[in-house]
């Protein structure tokens, strides 16, 4: 997808600060981090919501929250706790039409979220 900024992210078009790669994901810091660690999951494949995931893609979800337990692992955040997210449609609060997995930890968490 041209113009999507994550698909430049995941392409190195656009600088993050990447914390993981590889050839189905990346992994990199939230530029406006809500704890002290906030990265983005992402798979390489443009898919713009949650809700266009189609049967052969169902297992993609599975594999962004192991990789998101390596990186809790990686980050020093697992013993505190974390929390995994997506945000589907803009009533949510999604503003990037590219699926991702938030991961938070680092500070205690509240619920419910806002
Ligand atoms: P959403 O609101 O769609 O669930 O999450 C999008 C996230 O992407 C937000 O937390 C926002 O701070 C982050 N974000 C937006 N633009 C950029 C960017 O250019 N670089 C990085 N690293 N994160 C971004
Ligand atoms: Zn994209």
């Amino acid at each position: 997808m041209k113009e999507c900024l994550f698909c430049k992210i995941a392409a190195g078009e656009i600088p993050a600060t990447k914390v993981y790669e590889d050839e189905q994901f990346v992994v990199f810091r939230d530029i406006n981090p809500q704890a002290p660690t906030h990265v983005l999951i992402i798979p390489r494949r443009h898919i713009e919501k949650l809700t266009d995931l189609t049967e052969s893609e169902s297992g993609l979800i599975g594999q962004m929250q192991l990789l998101a337990n390596k990186i809790a692992e990686q980050e020093g955040i697992t013993s505190g706790g974390f929390r995994t997210v997506f945000n589907c449609g803009e009533g949510a609060g999604q503003s990037v039409w590219h699926i991702h997995m938030h991961l938070l930890g680092g500070r205690p968490m509240t619920w419910p979220p806002g």
